[in-house]
């Protein structure tokens, strides 16, 4: 542990505006002071690390453990699988929702993306056009 003047036993600290803050001392540097909330610190856990330095270990624990269990890894990809799946769909959804909330918008924006890059879609478009006919002939 690190010197800090003024905080060097207890890595706790008050401040007016948030009140009572403890230091991460696994935070790079040491540096970081949270507020004592649940939104910082895991209050189910020891107050040695703080929320993130946590998620850090679990994560890397978690990719570990997906890179060495085949099984696992395989079950991780069905869920990928299912979350994106839902996920697109709910996207989906909202995009249309926010299309017909006004069209006339979505579509001037189309046409000016259209007369942006006009010279280079055309210039594909050329290009696959003779690729088609090449491969005709
Ligand atoms: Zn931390």
């Amino acid at each position: 542990m690190s010197y800090h003047p003024g905080h060097a036993t207890s890595g706790l600290r008050w401040r007016e505006d948030v009140g009572i803050e403890k230091r991460c001392d696994s935070c790079p540097k040491g540096m970081c002071w949270w507020p004592l909330t649940e939104d910082f610190w895991s209050f189910r856990s020891s107050f040695v690390k703080c929320r993130a330095c946590y998620a850090k270990i679990k994560n890397a624990a978690n990719a570990r453990h997906l890179r060495e269990n085949e099984i696992a890894r395989l079950a991780n990809l069905d869920y990928q699988r299912q979350y994106r799946a839902e996920t697109t769909g709910v996207r989906r959804v909202k995009n249309q929702a926010a299309y017909w909330a006004d069209p006339e918008r979505y579509r001037a924006a189309a046409r000016a993306r259209y007369y942006r890059n006009r010279d280079r879609l055309l210039e594909r478009k050329r290009a696959l056009y003779w690729a088609d006919k090449g491969a005709a002939a």
